[in-house]
């Protein structure tokens, strides 16, 4: 129970069940708070009706139905019975069930079978791979901003004029944390020759009964009348192409030798077309460029021998493999920051890539900030009406009135709309508009795309305030962060927000409009949760905007001498999902230990001795699936759940992070948290929470990843619920998160010479528009083995590894998934010395492109989540294990595979010169304590850690001008940051860090390490090259490579 606080009244709420409903002792209700109308409130809180009514109830009547997510257990045998659908608990029919795999199962987790020791050609494989992003990204900063409006004073005709730059364009829809938008739109209603749209999607269509048909691919045809009737359930995309009318029906003409065009693409007719969609006419010489090769592929087939090659780190982070297609496609191709691929050319068959034992698959990052981004709104979103696909700039078009499905080949009537091309104000020119210029766009959705009205942002957050909460002292930096950004959370003047606190009881609190303060609501019966109020917790944010102020002043000082050490998180959690259940929305729960008491209770499973242990680790999947359940309720209501982790104990994140793994959350972990004692944790916390309160947001989303007819996606790696085949349900969307699929070649690609990829992402944005963001990636088909191996982006290759090695350990074992990556590498490096020509017998051999596989792959068993022999606490294994799940690709590898630089001696020598500011550019070294020596300061970038190693007899002038201390000894050993010092050393080095960290989202945690200092172990950890007690130096581990491979 918590303390009497000073300011707040508060009541004791027992389940209305009881006779005596509301049992107000008089410690909790009519405190003298010295407030005249306290009496008055708790006057008000008595005749609130407090009841169990599920909170949806009446609110969805006559609402287009939702889809309940089932899971195996019916919501009234769950040991949470009270978390049943609200739909139905309401007494209205059972909506038709989208089935769904027994979670456990499920698709979205599942790793493909033979991936053990002896990979089955058909799966085999691991991948992974990383981005450079850097100067690159901060280079498009200065692009020209592309802004298409109407002119609204003239109303009859079409004016699009391009806008000012990005600091003048109106924000409307402009992110928090930035994504400034081109926004073309383009209205039949403005059309003047008063055309009506008759190809209007509009609101003829019936209305969609699920998230498969709003995204999916189940509409009626939209040039046939609507039929009324809503049809049933799309057989799912990729797996069943519907048989087209042969009038439509545009076979691939076969290939011949006389003929170098691309065999597919040229249906009789094109030819007649005066002004031929210009990439088309690119096609066949990205189909030629494949025979002769170029020079870059030479340069990536250049075989190295790994033994004797030691320099084989680049002196810059590179690039992935640039896709061997024409200019024009590469200019409007994809970035690989948001989508890539394992293997830049893609096999033209199952068995070439099986030759060539790399995985297949795709990394995404599909909701980052972006710098530029083209917004569309138009009544029509042209989409194929086979396959659903988005027109997209890889489409052709046969002429000015069809096109055809780059997906599924399918010829589609170019709608009247599309004629007019709002960007050149002209008229047909249908491959002149934006959404065949872009690959990545995203559209103002209409109507059709909603199951129900946009909700507004909603954020509720759930804070644990026992006795171990409090002594980290985690409460203040929270309330504190979140009272600097309250005014920048993504929202607008529908916004809400509630908070829920909880040790042994949980706290709810009123903060409805017009109360003098806030009003503190305990509920103590926590095995059967209830909401005490409904239409006062979750309170529009700009009205009660100084209650919520005063709530989180007097948050910290509430519980500060609380004795009470338990902790109901599970029944937390339940009445958050009771409260979020009519709308959706963010979750946001803090969590500082175990859970001990109520549903949800978790124990200690961590034995300590074991955490150096050479053997198998337990217990790294959960040991209730309360958490996964919860999570898959709050997904079919439409809440994300963020799990904040602050614990110096053991606190099972393993069963933990099921709340947020399948609800499409974040999991935040900040080990040792003391708002003191560890000031380094406390700045990252304070950081993140910025980031994470003020960054863009999505709701209700869906992703669905459409590829050309002949490939299928069979496995997806991320946070989400897999809702059918392949729509992944993504309750929240933020951009922070990333998402990996595997991939197989289900049928020949021999009648293509491209395929390509679209994730298209559909979401209610802050702001309550429904939108739909479409990325499409387009890449090769290549027949020789050679052209495969030199296109493999090794860093995707090698996420994709870490992700299916996750998924491995927990579902097998971890040695298991550490024996499948070590097999991943022998069986390329064997597959490539089988099939090339003019390879050297002895030796280690890779391609170039491949050069860095051992090292990756050597530097991901070394990684917490992976490695063995090492003590690593179980939380932080896990943790790492989920960071490796969800984090985009740039992220991981820099976490697999942290930059090392010197930097005590950092000159202007090829610096980059940016705004004025000079930021050198030091050589990545190799991480390893050869590159290491006690006259510099080297700092390494692990992504989410940066250390700052300092040696003992480091030139004076760097500790002096950059570090601000007379000399070394006199180094604090808790340094977190570098002063700002006026010396030209200093603005070199600070220059070179910040521009480390611009491209970042999270702000890294930062230490200065001594070479004495004990703080010195998790520096040296890092160096993966060097050999450990318990694992292989990189040259021991080529070593062990060689002796696996077949002689
Ligand atoms: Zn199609």
């Amino acid at each position: 129970m918590p303390q009497g606080p000073e300011c707040l009244s508060t009541i004791l709420v027992q389940p209305f069940q009881q006779a005596a409903p509301y049992t107000m002792p008089t410690g909790y209700c009519g405190q003298p708070y010295n407030h005249p109308s306290q009496g008055q409130t708790c006057a008000q809180s008595q005749q609130m009706q407090h009841s169990v009514v599920p909170a949806s109830s009446g609110n969805n009547l006559g609402a287009p139905l939702h889809p309940i997510v089932s899971y195996p257990s019916a919501p009234g045998s769950s040991q949470y019975g009270t978390l049943r659908s609200s739909q139905i608990a309401a007494g209205q029919p059972p909506v038709p069930t989208l089935m769904q795999p027994p979670p456990t199962q499920s698709s979205s987790q599942q790793y493909p079978q033979g991936n053990g020791a002896t990979p089955t050609p058909a799966h085999q494989g691991y991948g992974a791979a990383p981005l450079s992003q850097t100067a690159t990204v901060n280079g498009q900063s200065n692009a020209v901003q592309q802004h298409y409006d109407q002119n609204l004073q003239n109303p009859m005709s079409h004016y699009y004029a391009r806008a000012p730059p990005i600091s003048e364009a109106p924000d409307r829809e402009r992110a928090p944390s930035g994504t400034p938008d081109t926004s073309v739109h383009s209205s039949p209603r403005h059309h003047p020759r008063g055309e009506s749209s008759s190809t209007t999607t509009g609101s003829a269509s019936p209305v969609p009964n699920s998230y498969e048909s709003l995204e999916g691919g189940s509409y009626p045809d939209l040039s046939a009348p609507p039929t009324g009737v809503p049809p049933k359930q799309a057989p799912p995309f990729g797996y069943n192409y519907p048989t087209m009318h042969p009038a439509y029906q545009q076979n691939p003409t076969p290939r011949t030798d006389s003929s170098p065009s691309h065999g597919g693409y040229n249906p009789p007719g094109y030819q007649q077309y005066s002004q031929p969609f210009p990439s088309l006419s690119e096609l066949s010489s990205a189909l030629g460029g494949l025979s002769s090769v170029p020079d870059l592929e030479v340069e990536t087939l250049r075989p190295v021998n790994l033994l004797q090659e030691r320099n084989i780190l680049p002196p810059k982070r590179t690039p992935p493999p640039e896709p061997n297609l024409s200019n024009d496609l590469r200019k409007v191709n994809c970035s690989p920051d948001t989508f890539c691929c394992t293997l830049t050319n893609i096999p033209q068959t199952q068995a070439l890539l099986n030759k060539a034992r790399l995985p297949l698959g795709l990394l995404l990052h599909p909701f980052r900030d972006l710098t530029q981004l083209p917004v569309i709104t138009s009544n029509t979103i042209v989409r194929c009406r086979s396959c659903r696909t988005y027109i997209n700039p890889f489409v052709s078009f046969l002429d000015q009135r069809r096109w055809k499905c780059n997906l599924c080949y399918r010829v589609n009537d170019v709608p009247d709309e599309f004629m007019y091309n709002p960007v050149t104000r002209s008229y047909g020119e249908p491959h002149k508009r934006p959404e065949v210029q872009n690959s990545t766009v995203e559209f103002i959705a209409s109507s059709d795309y909603m199951l129900r009205p946009p909700q507004p942002a909603v954020y509720l957050f759930v804070l644990d305030v026992s006795h171990n909460a409090m002594e980290s002292g985690y409460l203040t930096v929270f309330c504190q962060s979140l009272l600097d950004n309250l005014e920048k959370m993504p929202g607008d003047t529908r916004t809400r927000i509630g908070f829920v606190t909880f040790d042994s009881t949980v706290h709810f609190y009123n903060l409805q409009e017009g109360l003098s303060q806030p009003q503190m609501l305990v509920v103590s019966d926590i095995d059967d949760i209830f909401i005490p109020t409904h239409d006062s917790l979750l309170v529009n944010l700009k009205e009660s905007k100084e209650l919520v102020k005063d709530l989180l002043n007097a948050l910290p000082g509430m519980f500060t001498h609380t004795r009470e050490t338990r902790s109901a998180l599970g029944p937390a959690l339940q009445a958050a999902y009771k409260l979020m259940s009519p709308t959706g929305g963010r979750v946001s729960v803090f969590q500082t230990q175990l859970p001990t008491v109520g549903t949800g209770v978790l124990q200690s499973r961590e034995d300590p001795n074991l955490r150096s242990s050479t053997k198998n680790v337990q217990h790294l999947g959960p040991a209730t699936d309360f958490y996964k359940k919860l999570a898959l309720d709050c997904s079919g209501q439409q809440i994300g759940v963020d799990l904040f982790l602050l614990s110096s104990q053991y606190s099972d994140l393993a069963s933990l992070a099921g709340v947020s793994k399948y609800s499409a959350g974040s999991i935040f972990y900040y080990p040792s948290f003391h708002h003191i004692h560890n000031p380094s944790q406390r700045q990252k916390f304070q950081k993140d929470l910025q980031r994470y309160l003020t960054r863009k947001i999505g709701f209700e989303a869906v992703m669905r990843i459409r590829c050309t007819k002949g490939l299928s996606i069979h496995t997806f790696h991320g946070n989400f619920f897999v809702r059918s085949t392949d729509l992944l349900s993504l309750a929240n969307v933020n951009p922070d998160s990333g998402f990996a699929v595997q991939m197989s070649i289900e049928e020949s690609l021999a009648d293509t010479s491209l395929a390509c990829f679209q994730a298209a992402l559909l979401y209610t944005s802050s702001k309550g528009k429904r939108r739909i963001r479409v990325h499409t990636l387009c890449l090769p088909v290549v027949s020789q083995l050679s052209d495969v191996f030199a296109g493999a982006d090794i860093q995707a290759i090698s996420c994709l590894l870490a992700n299916m090695a996750i998924d491995r350990s927990i579902s097998s074992s971890l040695s298991d998934a550490r024996d499948a990556l070590v097999n991943a590498v022998v069986d390329c490096l064997t597959a490539y010395r089988a099939n090339g020509s003019n390879i050297q017998p002895s030796g280690l051999i890779a391609p170039s492109a491949l050069r860095l596989f051992p090292l990756y792959v050597l530097a991901l068993l070394k990684q917490k989540a992976l490695r063995t022999g090492t003590s690593t606490r179980l939380d932080e294994r896990v943790f790492a294990m989920c960071e490796f799940k969800s984090q985009p690709l740039h992220q991981i590898m820099r976490i697999v595979h942290p930059d090392l630089y010197r930097i005590d001696n950092l000159t202007e020598q090829g610096a980059l010169h940016l705004n004025d500011s000079v930021i050198p550019q030091p050589p990545l070294l190799q991480l390893t304590a050869e590159k290491l020596t006690r006259e510099g300061a080297f700092l390494m970038d692990c992504g989410s850690v940066m250390y700052l190693w300092v040696g003992k007899c480091c030139n004076e002038m760097f500790v002096r001008d950059v570090l601000g201390c007379p000399n070394y000894a006199s180094i604090p050993s808790s340094m977190t940051e570098i002063p700002e010092l006026q010396t030209t050393y200093s603005e070199r080095t600070r220059a070179f860090i910040s521009w480390l960290l611009e491209s970042r989202t999270f702000h890294p945690a930062f230490y200065v390490v001594k070479d004495d200092t004990s703080a010195k172990t998790s520096f040296f950890q890092h160096l993966v090259e060097d050999r450990t007690e318990s694992a292989f130096s990189y040259y021991e581990f080529l070593l062990h490579i060689q002796q696996q491979m077949p002689k």
